[in-house]
């Protein structure tokens, strides 16, 4: 267990792929983050959802981290191995009448929400309308979602994001009640991330900007779950030639490191608003990027402009 007080920091890669060149910027951003700070970096393979997850993705991710120089300070967790504690934890709150079966089809949710005049979807995802809050109407159990209406009033999350500054949502109104597992598929990504963040006693969050939309959800099921929050850092995102996050999806190519590992550091060191390190080996160029993290944490995380494009 970590010590009281001591920085833990952690890169938490879903194996959909080889890690690319966007993916990096949150594992080094990470790392340098732990380092900078004279902490622990951990490593948490994220694949909960196993249809998504590509065999041997994950022991590849592993091994690019490995010649970026970027070694985890402990094994890393699989989450596949983590049903019995997520289970726990769904129990705890289904104890404290915070989760609540839910029997509803897509179909049923996007008509209920028609009828309503409400859009059917945010980011892709419907705001579940609540249907089941009262109970599953004779209806077979199809997941289980997170209350967020307490008390008859809105959740409202106010955090602040160390670069982004103060943030706030009504996870009620903009997310609705969520779903934490479906029936007979996976653990959410929201229960598990909260979950290991807390058990791996992880006390800063360094990741994707397009992650931060997901924060408060997580800082609600701390709260309900009596998890302390860590803080968090959302660093830019690598974006591809259509404007889209980076991904596997719309070309991200795997990191080339036959090369060496140094050009892709500094490549995404530019997306950190890092300047440029003069290194021969990964180890020497890691070294002299910790005290330039240091000063980017100092400079209030002023010098990351990065928006747009992969810088070459
Ligand atoms: N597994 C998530 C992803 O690869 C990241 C989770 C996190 O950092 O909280 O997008």
């Amino acid at each position: 267990m970590p010590l009281p007080g001591a920085h833990v920091g952690r890169f938490a890669p879903s194996p959909t792929g080889p890690l690319h060149a966007g993916s990096l910027v949150a594992a080094l951003g990470s790392w340098l983050d732990a380092r900078a700070a004279g902490g622990r970096w951990l490593v948490r393979i994220e694949d909960v959802d196993g249809p998504r997850c590509v065999p041997g993705a994950a022991e590849l991710i592993l091994a690019q981290l490995a010649r970026c120089g970027l070694v985890p300070d402990e094994a890393p967790w699989w989450q596949s191995a983590r049903g019995a504690a997520y289970g726990m934890a769904l129990q705890r709150l289904r104890d404290a009448g915070l989760a609540y079966d839910c029997g509803c089809t897509r179909r049923e949710i996007d008509d209920r929400l028609a009828a309503a005049g409400q859009a059917p979807a945010r980011h892709g995802e419907r705001i579940y309308p609540g249907t089941c809050r009262s109970g599953l109407h004779g209806k077979a159990a199809r997941a289980v979602r997170l209350l967020t209406l307490r008390g008859g009033a809105p959740v409202v999350v106010e955090w602040a994001d160390r670069r982004l500054g103060p943030q706030c949502q009504d996870v009620t109104h903009e997310v609705g009640d969520f779903v934490l597992k479906r029936a007979d598929g996976p653990w959410s990504y929201q229960l598990a991330v909260v979950v290991d963040d807390a058990a791996q006693g992880v006390t800063h969050v360094v990741r994707g900007e397009d992650l931060a939309d997901n924060t408060p959800r997580q800082m609600l099921l701390q709260r309900d779950l009596g998890l302390p929050a860590p803080s968090y850092l959302h660093l830019p995102l690598v974006r591809a030639a259509d404007g889209e996050k980076l991904s596997k999806q719309n070309g991200a190519r795997p990191l080339e490191l036959e090369g060496g590992a140094v050009p892709a550091l500094q490549a995404a060191a530019v997306v950190l608003g890092l300047p440029r390190i003069g290194a021969a080996t990964p180890a020497e160029w890691l070294a002299k990027a910790v005290p330039a993290w240091a000063g980017i944490i100092a400079a209030g995380f002023s010098t990351i402009t990065h928006t747009k494009g992969f810088p070459r």
